[in-house]
This record gives structure tokens, C-alpha cells and sequence, in this order.
């Protein structure tokens, strides 16, 4: 599907939003106004998170296809949380006052997958196209009120900062909350040692989540009783929160026993296990140490995988703002032009797989990579700089190329 977008704002064309054309750019009713203003000395906009007070509503669909112009593979993650932003922001902005009095519930998100999966991506790009405020906290660092650490509610601060301090835009917002595994409280098999129970900070994140009103000091730190307090519901804040779950495939296995595989077989390889993940289940959870309240707030589940070798080289080279796109502009600046060999991008994949921290050790590899040819780029203007395999194995030069001929 071909999705025309602003050029400036990133707002796709719809209906509401149509777009003006020029030679392969586009540009939308908004930022023509704020061009117009900035152009003919009225009062500058004001810089807000989104232009209209109500985030964009797109499809299903068309949120499937945004996500995948950044994020590669994850399907299942794609369109569970395509379906969920979908029927969050209806429910808000379209729910009609019926005869009926049937209220429908918020649906929060709890995204599964190894650490460097795109968990994190996902959100930002979401809330990038929808318009509205993110704030993205590390449960690790949350403590519950009155404990050494970051009161849970300091969240909420951090989502109307980035609302430019607008309570009514950080209502409709997006809070994702990383590491939300490592909260568990600690199940018979497992050994967590943390200071402070990590049951506190469920209960306290468990308060936000299902939505109530909080008072919160609007520059953060402290609750002191001379702050103003600013008041922000959370009833209509999707959060969607993210964890490894090491261990959970685990608690899986043992409630499905040999059912999923049939009798006597008893080696399952690394794919059938990750596709156990699909399967998982409030109790399962439960077992790894979620409390069930937060669970009952959190029931909409999609896994991410392992990132392949082949969704590496992917991830190298076709997100719009790839790492390798962003290298070569860089190289661009300074008329050079950089390219990769396919064995190069292959193992340069190898090499994330083997740190273990999914894609994101692919930026510290080129960094590492790149580092000597970006100390004499300024000297190679002209040139056409190529990285082969040798290069990244075994730290060899690149091929330099002037005029089709190598220097
Ligand atoms: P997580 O939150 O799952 O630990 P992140 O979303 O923070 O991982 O991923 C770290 C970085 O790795 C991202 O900023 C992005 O550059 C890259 N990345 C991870 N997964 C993907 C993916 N599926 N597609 C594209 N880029 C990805």
C-alpha cells in the first residue's frame, strides 16, 4: 500500500488531512498555516506534540503499513498492536452515547520479546505517527512512594513534559514501561534480589494503569506540599508495557507439558519454542510473578521474536532512517560515498547475534567499524569508500575508489 505522508509532520493523507503535492514532496493544511505564520511575522505556533488536540485516528491497516516502513519482521507484534492503538483511540475519540449503557474497557499492551527486538521501537513509532506525547520509563529504576529510586508517578511528569506541560494532550499519550519482567515478585524457582519488593511497584504502576486521577508535581522530584500540583487522569493513557520474560518459556513448557508436540517427543527446536510464547496465558504470568490485578490490566499480549541473521542485514538497510542510510548520509557530507558488500552486512549481522542484545549492538559494530575511515574522512572527498568482509572480520582496509580506480 502506498501511503502519501506530509513531508514536514509526518501526517498521512486521509480525508480529514488532505495533502497538497509538489514534486515528490507533500504538505498538509497544518504545516502550510505554520509555514505561513513563520514566513509572514504572525505569532509563531507553538510547538506542540500534535497540531489538532486529537491524535490521528488511522486503520488498522494503515498503522500495519507505517510500523512496517521501521520495523522489520515481528508481524505478530505489528498487527496486535496495530488492532489495540486502533480500538484505544476509537474508543476515546468515537464511542457514540447509545441506548445501551455497555462501556468499553481500556486495553493496555504487554509486548514479550528478548531485549533489542523492537519493543521499544514499536511505541515510539506509534506515538510518532498518532501525534501524541510517549514517555518511556525502565521499571528497574521505579520504586514505590517513599523508597530510594523514581516514585512510579514521576511517569506522568515525564508525559506532560512532553506535552509542552498540557494536561489534556498527555491524557491521550502513550506511557511505555521497559523491563516490567524484572518486577516480578519472586516466584519458587526463581532468585530476583532487589532491595525492594518488586510487588510495591506493581501495585503502584497497577494504579495508573487502571486509571484514576494523580496528583503530580509538574516538575517532578518529590511530592512537596508548597508545589502546585498539576491533576492528570490516566483513564485514557494507553500504556504498553515490555519485558524479556527470561524464564517464561520455561513455566510454559511445564503447563503444556507434551500436549503442543505429541507424545515422546521431547527435544523441541528454538522456533517451535519461541512460537510456545504465542501461548502464553494470565496464569503463566502469574507464575513468573505478576501480580494478577496487573495482568487483568494488561490483556493484550504480543510476542516478538529473535532477530534472525537475515531481519539484521534487513534492519541494516531498509527502515527509512537505516543505520547504513544514516552512515552514508553522514559519508555524504563529505562527498564520499559509502557501500557494503553483502558478506560484509551478513557478518556484521553475525556479530550482533553474538552480543546478544538483539539489533541494537548493530550501531556500536559500524561505530567500531567505521570509527578509523570517519578520522580521515574529510580527506577523502571524491572517493567511493567500500567495506568487503575483511573489513569488518579481520579489520582490513576498504576498497577506496576514485574514478573507478582503486587508491
Ligand atoms: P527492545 O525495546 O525490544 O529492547 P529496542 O526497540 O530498543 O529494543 O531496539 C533497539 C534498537 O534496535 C532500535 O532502536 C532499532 O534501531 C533496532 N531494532 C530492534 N528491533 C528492530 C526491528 N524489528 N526492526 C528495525 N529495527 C530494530
Amino acid at each position: 500500500m502506498s501511503i502519501k505522508q506530509c513531508s514536514f509532520c509526518a501526517t498521512v493523507e486521509s480525508e480529514e488531512n488532505p495533502l497538497i503535492a509538489g514534486e515528490r514532496v507533500y504538505i498538509c493544511s497544518n504545516c502550510v498555516v505554520s509555514a505561513y505564520k513563520i514566513l509572514f511575522g504572525e505569532e509563531e505556533p507553538e510547538a506542540t506534540p500534535t497540531t489538532s488536540g486529537t491524535p490521528t485516528l488511522y486503520t488498522p491497516k494503515e498503522i500495519n503499513a507505517l510500523l512496517d516502513e521501521y520495523i522489520i519482521g515481528q508481524e505478530n507484534a505489528k498487527k496486535t498492536l496495530a488492532v489495540a492503538v486502533y480500538n484505544h483511540y476509537k474508543r476515546i475519540f468515537r464511542e457514540t452515547v447509545s441506548e445501551d449503557d455497555t462501556q468499553i474497557a481500556k486495553s493496555n499492551v504487554l509486548l514479550i520479546g528478548p531485549t533489542g527486538s523492537g519493543k521499544t521501537l514499536l511505541a515510539q513509532t506509534i506515538a510518532k505517527f498518532l501525534n501524541v506525547p510517549i514517555a518511556i520509563a525502565d521499571a528497574t529504576n521505579l520504586t514505590e512512594a517513599g523508597y530510594v529510586g523514581e516514585d512510579v508517578e514521576n511517569i506522568l511528569t515525564k508525559l506532560l513534559m512532553e506535552a509542552n506541560g498540557d494536561p489534556k494532550l498527555a491524557e491521550q499519550g502513550i506511557v511505555f514501561i521497559d523491563e516490567v519482567d524484572k518486577v516480578a515478585r519472586m516466584g519458587e524457582n526463581r532468585s530476583i534480589t532487589r532491595d525492594v519488593s518488586g510487588e510495591g511497584v506493581q501495585q503502584a504502576l497497577l494504579k495508573l494503569i487502571e486509571g484514576s486521577v494523580v496528583n503530580i508535581p509538574p516538575k517532578g522530584g518529590r511530592k512537596h506540599p508548597n508545589q502546585d500540583f498539576i491533576q492528570i487522569d490516566t483513564s485514557n493513557i494507553l500504556f504498553i508495557c515490555g519485558g524479556a520474560f527470561d524464564g517464561l518459556n520455561d513455566i510454559l513448557k511445564r503447563r503444556l507439558g507434551s500436549n503442543t508436540l505429541g507424545f515422546g517427543q521431547s527435544k523441541r527446536s528454538k522456533k517451535e519454542e519461541q512460537n510456545l510464547l504465542h501461548l502464553v496465558e494470565s496464569e503463566d504470568l502469574v507464575s513468573f510473578g505478576l501480580i494478577p490485578e496487573l495482568i487483568g490490566r494488561l490483556h493484550i499480549h504480543a510476542t516478538l521474536g529473535e532477530i534472525t541473521q537475515e531481519d539484521m542485514v534487513r534492519i541494516l538497510v531498509e527502515p527509512k532512517n537505516s543505520l547504513v542510510k544514516q552512515y552514508q548520509k553522514l559519508f555524504a557530507i563529505d562527498t564520499v560515498s559509502l557501500k557494503f558488500e553483502e558478506d560484509a552486512l551478513l557478518n556484521i549481522a553475525q556479530k550482533a547475534i553474538e552480543r546478544k542484545t538483539g539489533a541494537r549492538g548493530l550501531r556500536s559494530i559500524l561505530e567500531e567499524i567505521l570509527l578509523d575511515i570517519m578520522y580521515e574522512l574529510p580527506e577523502l572527498e571524491g572517493y567511493e569508500v567500500i567495506i568487503t568482509q575483511d573489513v569488518v572480520c579481520n579489520q582490513a582496509k576498504p576498497l577506496y575508489i576514485r574514478d573507478k580506480q582503486i587508491a
